[in-house]
């Protein structure tokens, strides 16, 4: 399967930041440090919204 990365937009300031879909840390928002994604194991949760997602280059 290839990974990817997503384009995601902070709901709490709007920043928008490239977040790794399979994050293996939680990834916070560089701004506010809001939670963006959470690790499950696989394919991390994405908690903010999905702008675009971004294959591999
Ligand atoms: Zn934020």
């Amino acid at each position: 399967m290839p990974s990817s990365f997503y384009k995601i937009k902070c709901k709490d300031c709007s920043n928008e930041q490239i977040v790794f879909s399979k994050a293996s840390t939680v990834v916070r928002c560089s701004i506010c440090g809001s939670v963006l994604a959470q690790p499950t194991g696989g394919k991390a949760e994405i908690k903010g919204e999905i702008l675009e997602e971004l294959g591999n280059a």
